[in-house]
Order: C-alpha cells, then sequence, then structure tokens
C-alpha cells in the first residue's frame, strides 16, 4: 500500500495512511486547554451540575481531580501512564503539565500537554447563611429558681462545642452562630434545627432538665409557599443538682444522678432508690442543698435507736436505728442534713 502523505510502501495502514504518518499526529490523550470549576472560597465544596457538594478536598487535590475528570483517553492505547503537575497558580488559574507514556499499536509514545484549570470562586448557600448569621434554632439554657453555675456553662459550652465539631464534617450547618450570656442564662443560636437538636440531646444526657419548644413561622417563600422556621428550645435545669435533696411522692432523697430521662435519688430513710421522670419536675420539692449538710456527733446507741446532738442546739436527738448505722461508734462523726424540721444521718459515702 502506499501513503499518500509520506509516500512510504513499506509501512502497516491505519485507515488510508501509514502508521509513522498516523502516530505523528495521535495524541495519547485528550484534554481541553481550559477547564473551569466552581468551588466556595470558604468551604471548598464544589459546584457541579447544579449541586453543590462538600468533598472534603484542598484546593491542589480539586484541580487534579478536575484535570483527572477531563481527559480522555483512546481505547487503542495501552499501558497508559499519566502524571500531572501544577505548574504555578496565576491568579485563580492553575497552569498545569501533564505528561503521558502509553502503547500504541505496539510503539512506546511519551507526550506532554498544558492545560489550564481556572477556579470560579463563590460562596456556596451554606457558607452564604453561615456569613449572613443566619440560625434556624435557639437553644436557651436556664437554671429553675437559680442562675447557671459557672461549672453547668463551662461543661455546657464544651459539649455544644465538641457536638458541632462533630457534625461539621458532614453539615455545613451544624455551627454556633452566635452565644449571648444574659442574667437569666444562655442562648446558643444554631445553623440547623438538626444540628440544634442533637446539641440538645446531647445537653440532656448530661444534665437531664426539662425541654420546651416553641416553633415560630419566621417568613413564607412565597413561591413554594414554604415557611421558614425558627424553633425556640428552653432548656431548664433543675433547681437541685447532683447531691442535693429532693422531696418526691412522699420520699425524701438525696440525688445521684440524672439523665435524659430521669433522676435518681436515694430514699434516706430506705436507702432505696427514687425515680422521678422529668414531665413529674414540678411534682419534685428542692429540700436542701448539698452544702446544708453539717456535722454531729453520736452520743447514746441502742439496738433500735441511736443519739445524736443537734448541729446547731446541741441538744441530743433520738433517730431510728437504720441499717447504715448499725456499726457506728458513739463519739463517731456523722453527717447529717435537717429537712423540714427532721434530722437524718447520712451515709458514709
Ligand atoms: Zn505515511
Ligand atoms: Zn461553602
Amino acid at each position: 500500500m502506499f501513503c499518500p502523505q509520506c509516500g512510504s510502501t513499506h509501512q502497516v495502514m491505519v485507515g488510508n495512511i501509514c502508521k509513522i504518518c498516523f502516530l505523528k499526529d495521535f495524541k495519547l490523550i485528550s484534554i481541553p486547554q481550559d477547564i473551569g470549576i466552581t468551588l466556595c472560597a470558604h468551604c471548598h465544596s464544589q459546584s457541579k451540575e447544579g449541586k453543590w457538594k462538600d468533598l472534603g478536598l484542598s484546593e491542589e487535590e480539586i484541580i487534579y481531580q478536575a484535570l483527572e475528570e477531563a481527559i480522555g483517553v483512546d481505547d487503542i492505547v495501552s499501558d497508559i501512564n499519566i502524571e500531572l503537575e501544577i505548574l504555578q497558580m496565576r491568579g485563580s488559574i492553575a497552569e498545569c503539565f501533564i505528561s503521558t507514556r502509553g502503547n500504541v499499536m505496539g510503539e512506546d509514545i511519551e507526550q506532554e500537554f498544558h492545560s489550564n484549570v481556572r477556579l470560579n470562586k463563590s460562596v456556596c448557600p451554606d457558607c452564604s447563611k453561615y456569613n449572613s448569621g443566619y440560625y434556624e434554632a435557639v437553644i436557651q439554657l436556664r437554671a429553675d429558681k437559680r442562675p447557671l453555675s459557672k461549672a453547668e456553662i463551662k461543661t455546657a459550652d464544651k459539649i455544644i462545642k465538641e457536638t458541632l465539631n462533630r457534625m461539621w464534617v458532614k453539615s455545613r450547618m451544624a455551627y454556633l452562630a452566635q452565644r449571648v450570656e444574659m442574667k437569666e442564662g444562655i442562648d446558643y443560636y444554631i445553623g440547623s434545627q438538626k444540628a440544634a437538636r442533637k446539641v440538645i440531646s446531647a445537653l440532656r444526657d448530661v444534665f437531664g432538665g426539662v425541654m420546651k419548644e416553641s416553633p415560630r413561622l419566621i417568613s413564607q417563600d412565597k413561591s413554594t409557599g414554604k415557611g421558614l422556621y425558627r424553633t425556640w428550645i428552653s432548656l431548664r435545669l433543675p433547681e437541685f443538682q447532683k447531691k442535693d435533696f429532693i422531696k418526691y411522692d412522699g420520699h425524701t432523697g438525696q440525688v445521684k444522678s440524672m439523665n435524659s430521662k430521669k433522676i435518681i435519688a436515694k430514699d434516706l430513710e430506705t436507702g432505696q432508690s427514687i425515680r422521678a421522670l422529668w414531665k413529674d419536675y414540678e411534682q419534685i420539692k428542692s429540700s436542701a442543698k448539698f452544702s446544708d449538710i453539717q456535722i454531729s456527733t453520736i452520743t447514746s446507741k441502742s439496738p433500735t435507736e441511736i443519739q445524736i446532738l443537734h448541729p446547731e442546739t446541741f441538744q441530743p436527738v433520738d433517730l431510728h436505728i437504720q441499717d447504715h448505722m448499725v456499726d457506728l461508734e458513739i463519739g463517731k462523726e456523722v453527717s447529717v442534713i435537717q429537712i423540714d424540721g427532721r434530722i437524718y444521718i447520712l451515709p458514709d459515702e
């Protein structure tokens, strides 16, 4: 066969030209001279086909990915090897160098290409909400009939920070837009309802408390008819804290633990557990504080009675002996608490 381009007569033909002439113009890969990508300047989310996606990639990785996606390799190429390099950034344009090696029809070929990746920096909807201070929920942390303690505030701040940080990986709306400290408590403004719910549940796991939600319609989208709701979620911590004393359902006890569902106290008379649900919080009476505990001394003891000195009047007081008092010896100091005129000896912790 005769090659019309070089006149050769002894080469393998590809179509109507010889292999040498065919390979001269053959390109191992196809790649556009200019590639444009749209990404968020704040979080590096990428906009693809009208949808914003956060792939958690660095700017460099995004450029390499854009190159990889734009490269096409012909079916007749085998053993292809492609190396990508960002030569330099010129403004928002990455000048890239692509070196390739491959085998075509038994011939090893090396070729070099250049391509420019333009980074169109924009702001994704989530970041734009964040930047505008947008929030969907307000968590109002309060305590019943008392201010929040410093320790409670510190713990709450930590829980909120950690919960949002964990969620932030997946949801850009898991952010604290604002934190407002007031005399009555703290308001936390949270980006999304979903994040606020996670935060509340994490707070309740630690503090318990009574939760109340009140959604309010903020505005209505005229075109879709969809309403924008903002939710105020108040979490009221109990008047009592751990180790304080409560009265509930005819029993007096010391609070041992609290969780999202209930309060567990130890009955001062029977030593048994008292359980109260948060929904019955209004029926729990806060009776004495941990700091009200006083010290007294045992002055006499019989199989059924134990006598101590009143911590204030120093008059002898006879009490019915309980299991945990059996081993107490005369002269020993004990912790006592006065509740509604009655004195209880507390078991050693
Ligand atoms: Zn030829
Ligand atoms: Zn963003």
